[in-house]
This record gives structure tokens, C-alpha cells and sequence, in this order.
């Protein structure tokens, strides 16, 4: 039989919502990258008919669990993984060929705008290896480090992993943490040597690294050019041979995981799941282990690369779910399901992120609190990472106080809450969370503990009941040429982390690693390696827990009066640099008003810096003199939009995005 048959008519009948979602679909794509084909010469045999009134259907139920192999392709940033995806679904043609760069699986606006993969994606594929019908389900994972949870959940579904490295860059500081990752899990990698079309490629040297860091010998290398499509069907043949097949009973009772999320406005929470044991078909009750919740299933399938429905996903396959999720709670990652009434053994679930990084986040116009509300919830099921916590301040008004994996994270976070969602917010200054123990019985039960996590700087207890502060740590790798040595352990010093430990990858790279505050290496730290290497210092980091610390608490004034969403604690060497930095970039980001604004930074009664910013001499529209009214009234409107985007401390107006550029280079 083959993998995707050819429907008689019965089998239409039969089929019959099948068959219209699939025309749905068909139609819907009619013009774009998907093509259907009947292309009984390649390695799988799909037939879609479509124009002569035969239809489509997947039959599931003949690939048993040893005929199924699900995987992730895991690396640094732009080592290629969105396009080796492109091209796994291109030579089993699930999408069209195409000379350009389609990225298929890039699918939120970010990414394409900014070429980034933030959101792991699945997609299925047929592959017929040595007369057997396999289906292969792959998972593009991000690279950079602020979306680490992402390529940890998505390993879940997975029984192994192609790493691929590209062949110009060697061995890079995510690789690293991508390999170890798959390691700790006792996942099989391939090793997948990418870009070797590139003039300065040197897969030996490449090939030795990974030996010297990861035992991986250089036969065991495959090595491909993504982009030409050199050598992919070697690694198709690879992923059948090197991965095994999931460990799945389909006469167990149903167990799935749901290892990721999204919403869709009409039809709710749409699930991605594994299915561990047993079989899910459309129609059945199901159950949520932790909401102890019933949903009938109204729609399942795969991901072929976009939601495909079929009639049921059988054990060992990975695939998607509709099942009137209307509630976002109800659709929560890490979720074990079950058929009603036949509860199994639930999985561990996710260990929840831990947020490296928090922001105020404020709706520009208080008026849109609620709009807001539901946007983050939708998006944040979307994204399982965001930490939430309510918020509330007196000059922005009620809003919430986010945690994010990283700057990018958070950044990449608010551009879709505006992207998908509309939403238009005030974000103050992030910072990491510290924390601080305080002294007094009275004090400890008023705060609800002896040590507390300080999210919010500005809520800081009185200084005189502290009797620690504490720091959140990072241990830091950084790959960089040996040539650059010394600036590398300058720089690590600088930051106040440990003497770097140096491992020689090979004879021109070395990897060092070190304790480093979070603080320090949240801003500017990688551009700074970028910049004193060249460009090829990579960089990662990992949570190291919290040490104690000499922090300070520095307040900015404006003309006297307190910004409080200002407010940063800072470690005491870094007061007055931070101060004067944050005071420039104040001077620089406020525009000059009708009188005399006084910048000040201070710690405790100290003042650490000022800087001033001097009055507008004349008003701006007398040189729009007499006749010229249009310009003149041109003019006072743009300062009317203007004024729209600022908000008022005492009688300064500071622009929305004062405090976002102050932490920026
Ligand atoms: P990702 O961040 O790992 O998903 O990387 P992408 O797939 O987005 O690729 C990053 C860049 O490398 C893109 O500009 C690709 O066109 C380019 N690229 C990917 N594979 C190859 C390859 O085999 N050869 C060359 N020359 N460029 C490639
Ligand atoms: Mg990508």
C-alpha cells in the first residue's frame, strides 16, 4: 500500500471531511510553495489528485512505530538548519523546488524579517529507504541561546538529532551547548558538516574539532551543502539508519505529550503532541492529566509542513491536535493526555524556563489593559517561557512585570505582541531578578520570607533590613582564535567573572569558560566579543545560581522628582559608570523642553553624576511666519503625534522608548 493512497471513491465517501479539508487546503495553497505531487518516481509515493476529482488521504496506521524516526536538527545560529529543512522537505516532496531561499518553516513575520529562527517547527515527511516506507518527522529548532527551552521541549519528541555544523565557522559556542543538550538526554547525533559549496570551508579541521570535543570520529561526519542540496539524500538514508525508532505500544491505552502550543483566533489552542502509546482518532474524549479536563478531539493530523489532517496519529508518531481548547490554560506544554476514563502513568512534564531577564510591560494606553491581557495570554501559550507576574506603577499605570530568557527574547516578544497581535506597550528597563535576605521576625513575615527575589528594583525593602544581596550567575563558554586570547580574558575579567578555564579546540581556537555575573554579560557583553574578535568570538551561557554580592541601589531624578521605573540595582564597582552612561543616554533620549531639565543619578543621599538639558531658546514654529500656515499647522501636528508617544514625569515629557534605548549600545 502506499504511504499517502490514491482514494477510490469509497474511500472519498468515507473520507468525506477529510477529503474537504484537504481541498481546503489545496485550494488555499493553490498558488504557493506546496506541491502535491504524484511523483511516483521518488523515493515515497504520494498521489494527489486533485484537478481529476480524486482526493488526498494519509494513511497513518501503516507506519508502526519502527517505521517512524522523529528528530531535531539542533546548531548555532545560521549554521543552516532552516535550510537543511527546506531541503529535507523539498527532495520528499512535501513542498516544491525552488532556487530561493524559502525557509518554510521560518513561519512568524519576525523570523522572516529578521532571518532568525525563534520557534521550533515540525513538519512530517515520506521516505522510502531499502523498499521500506518510512515517516520521518523533523523538528527545526532556533540556535541562539535565548531560545534554548525551545530546543530543549522540542528533544522531547525526539529519539535523536542531526547536529550540523557549518563547515566554514567550525565548532561555535551554541554547537557546543546544542551537542550537550542532546548528550544529556542520550540522544544519537549525526554530525552534519553544512556549507562545504563555501571557498573557506575546511570540513578536516572541522572534523577534528568535533573529534577533540565530542569523541565524534571524522567517518562518522556526513558533509552537505544545504543550499546546492549536495548530500541530502544521505542524510535522509542516515536518519533511517543512525536514529531509532520510538519505543511506542499501539495496544496500550493512549498516552500522549503535548510539547507545544499555539492559537489560532477560530479554532483555539491547536497542540503539537507525541503520541507515546495507543491511538488518538477524531471524535474521541480526551483528558488533560494536570486540568483534569475532557476535550473532544474535532480535528487531528500532521504537520505536512502545514496542519494536514488525517483520521487518527498512531503510537510513536508525532503530529497535531484541535480539540476545542478554548481556554489557553487548557493547551499548557508538558501536558500528559489520555482517552476519559483510562488514565495513564503521566510524564514529568517541562522544568518551567527560568527567566533570566525582567521588564515592566505597560499597555500605551490604559484604556487597551484588557486587550493586552488576552494578547500576552495567547502569545504566551505560544511561547511557554515568558514568566508573568501583575504589575503596577504610578506613572504607567497597571500592566505586568515579564521574565524573559534573554534581551532577544524579550525583544522578539514585544515586536509580536505588535505583529500578531496589535498591541502597543511601554516596556521599562529590564533587569535580572537579584535577591536579598532581610532581617527582624516582624520584617520576614510581612515580606513572606527571610530571602526574597527582587523583580522589580523599585520594590527593594528598606536598605536598613537587608542584611545580603545576592546576584544571579551565569557559567559562560566563548569560542574565539587564539590570537585573541588576551582580549577574551580581559574582557572576562572585566566583567567581573572567574580566571576563564582555556581548552584549545584545535591549533586556532580555544574555548574558555567562566563564572560571570548575569548582569554583565546581558547587555553589550557579546557585541563587545564580537567586536574584539573580529566577528568569530560565539558565545553561551548556562544558569549558574547566586552568589552573594555588593550591590547598590541607584536612583535617577528628574529635576528631583524619582523615575522609579529607572530604578537599578547595580554592583557598587559599576555605580558611577552605569550612572553617568544612563545619564547621557537620558540627556541624549529626552528631547529639549521650554525649560531647564536636571538628569541625576544617585545612591542613597550621593548624588554619582548630572547632566543637564538645556532649554529651546525660541518656540520652534515662530520662524513658520505670516503666509506659511499649512507648514505652521503641519508643524503643530507632528508635535501633537509626538507628544501622543510620550509620557510626563512631573512636567518633563520622556518619549515611550526612553528607557529601552537606555540600556542599549
Ligand atoms: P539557521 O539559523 O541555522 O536556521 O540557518 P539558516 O538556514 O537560516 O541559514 C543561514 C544562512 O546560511 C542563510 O543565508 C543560508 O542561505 C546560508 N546557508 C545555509 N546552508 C548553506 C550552504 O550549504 N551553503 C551556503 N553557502 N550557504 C548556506
Ligand atoms: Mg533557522
Amino acid at each position: 500500500m502506499n504511504t499517502i493512497l490514491s482514494c477510490p471513491l469509497a474511500r472519498l465517501l468515507q473520507n468525506r471531511h477529510i477529503a474537504n479539508r484537504c481541498l481546503h487546503i489545496l485550494k488555499k495553497k493553490k498558488k504557493d510553495l506546496y506541491r502535491y505531487s504524484c511523483d511516483h518516481e521518488r523515493s515515497f509515493s504520494t498521489s494527489f489528485y486533485l484537478a481529476n476529482k480524486k482526493e488526498v488521504c494519509i494513511e497513518l496506521s501503516e507506519f508502526p512505530p519502527e517505521h517512524v524516526r522523529n528528530f531535531s536538527i539542533i546548531a548555532h545560529v545560521d549554521h543552516g538548519k532552516s535550510t537543511l529543512a527546506d531541503r529535507l522537505l523539498e527532495t520528499t516532496g512535501v513542498i516544491s523546488v525552488s532556487s530561493k531561499n524559502q525557509q518554510v518553516l521560518d513561519r512568524l513575520q519576525v523570523e522572516k524579517e529578521r532571518g532568525i529562527t525563534v520557534k521550533a517547527q515540525t513538519a512530517s515527511l515520506f521516505y522510502t529507504h531499502k523498499g521500506i516506507k518510512y515517516l520521518l518527522n523533523l523538528i527545526d529548532t532556533p540556535g541562539h541561546v535565548d531560545f534554548n527551552y525551545e530546543v530543549s521541549r522540542s528533544l522531547s519528541a525526539c529519539q535523536g538529532v542531526i547536529l550540523l555544523v557549518d563547515a566554514n565557522q567550525g565548532v561555535q559556542a551554541q554547537t557546543v551547548a546544542n551537542f550537550f543538550l542532546a548528550f544529556d538526554r542520550d540522544l544519537p547525533v549525526i554530525p552534519v558538516l553544512n556549507k562545504i559549496d563555501l571557498k573557506g570551508a575546511q570540513p578536516n579541521v572541522v572534523m577534528q574539532q568535533l573529534h577533540k570535543l565530542f569523541d565524534i570520529l571524522p567517518e562518522d561526519v556526513l558533509q552537505i551543502s544545504a543550499k546546492l542540496g549536495t548530500g541530502i539524500d544521505e542524510v535522509l538514508q542516515q536518519i533511517v539508519e543512525r536514529i531509532p525508532s520510538p519505543v511506542a505500544d499501539v495496544k496500550k491505552p493512549l498516552k500522549c505529550l503535548m510539547f507545544d502550543s499555539w492559537y489560532t483566533p477560530y479554532r483555539g489552542a491547536v497542540a503539537s503532541i507525541a503520541v507515546l502509546d495507543g491511538v488518538v482518532k477524531k471524535g474521541d474524549k480526551i483528558m488533560t492529566h494536570h486540568k483534569q479536563k475532557v476535550h473532544e478531539v474535532q480535528e487531528i493530523g500532521i504537520m505536512y509542513p502545514t496542519e494536514f489532517p488525517t483520521h487518527a496519529l498512531y503510537a510513536g508518531q508525532v503530529g497535531y491536535i484541535i480539540a476545542n481548547m478554548k481556554n489557553i490554560k487548557d493547551a499548557l506544554v508538558g501536558e500528559t493526555i489520555y482517552h476519559q476514563n483510562k488514565p495513564t502513568e503521566p510524564m514529568p512534564g517541562f522544568k518551567p524556563a527560568k527567566p533570566m531577564v525582567f521588564a515592566g510591560i505597560f499597555p500605551a494606553d490604559q484604556s487597551q489593559h484588557m486587550a493586552l491581557k488576552l494578547a500576552i495570554e495567547k502569545l504566551t501559550l505560544n511561547d511557554s517561557s515568558v514568566d508573568i507576574h501583575i504589575d503596577n506603577s504610578a506613572v504607567l499605570g497597571q500592566g505586568w512585570r515579564l521574565g524573559f530568557l534573554g534581551l532577544l527574547h524579550m525583544d522578539v516578544f514585544i515586536t509580536r505582541l505588535d505583529q500578531e497581535f496589535n498591541a502597543s506597550v511601554i516596556v521599562t528597563a529590564p533587569n535580572v531578578p537579584y535577591k536579598v535576605t532581610i532581617k527582624g521576625a516582624k520584617n520576614i513575615k510581612k515580606y513572606g520570607g527571610e530571602t526574597l527575589t527582587i523583580l522589580n528594583p523599585c520594590k527593594l525593602p528598606d536598605l536598613s533590613i537587608i542584611t545580603e544581596f545576592m546576584e544571579p550567575m551565569v557559567k559562560g563558554t566563548i569560542i574565539a582564535p587564539t590570537e585573541h586570547i588576551g582580549e577574551m580574558v580581559n574582557i572576562i575579567l572585566e566583567r567581573r567573572g572567574t580566571y576563564p578555564e582555556q581548552t584549545f579546540v584545535d591549533e586556532s581556537r580555544v574555548m574558555f569558560t567562566s563564572h560571570l555575573p548575569l548582569n554583565e554579560i546581558l547587555v553589550d557583553f557579546f557585541d563587545e566579543l564580537k567586536s574584539l574578535s573580529s566577528g568569530y568570538a560565539s558565545f553561551d551561557y548556562e544558569d549558574a545560581d547566586y552568589e552573594t554580592s555588593d550591590l547598590v541601589k541607584v536612583n535617577y531624578l528628574l529635576n528631583g522628582k524619582e523615575v522609579d521605573e529607572l530604578t537599578m540595582l547595580v554592583h557598587v564597582s559599576r555605580a558611577r559608570d552605569i550612572a553617568v552612561r544612563v545619564c547621557e543616554k537620558l540627556q541624549k533620549n529626552i528631547p529639549r523642553q521650554n525649560f531647564l531639565i536636571v538628569i541625576q543619578a544617585a545612591v542613597g543621599s550621593k548624588i554619582l553624576c548630572r547632566e543637564d538639558i538645556k532649554p529651546y531658546r525660541k518656540d520652534v514654529t515662530a520662524k513658520c511666519y505670516g503666509g506659511d500656515i499649512s507648514r505652521k499647522t503641519k508643524l503643530l501636528k507632528q508635535q501633537a503625534e509626538g507628544k501622543k508617544k510620550m509620557r510626563l514625569i512631573g512636567r518633563i515629557e520622556v518619549p515611550r522608548d526612553a528607557f529601552i534605548n537606555i540600556l542599549r549600545k
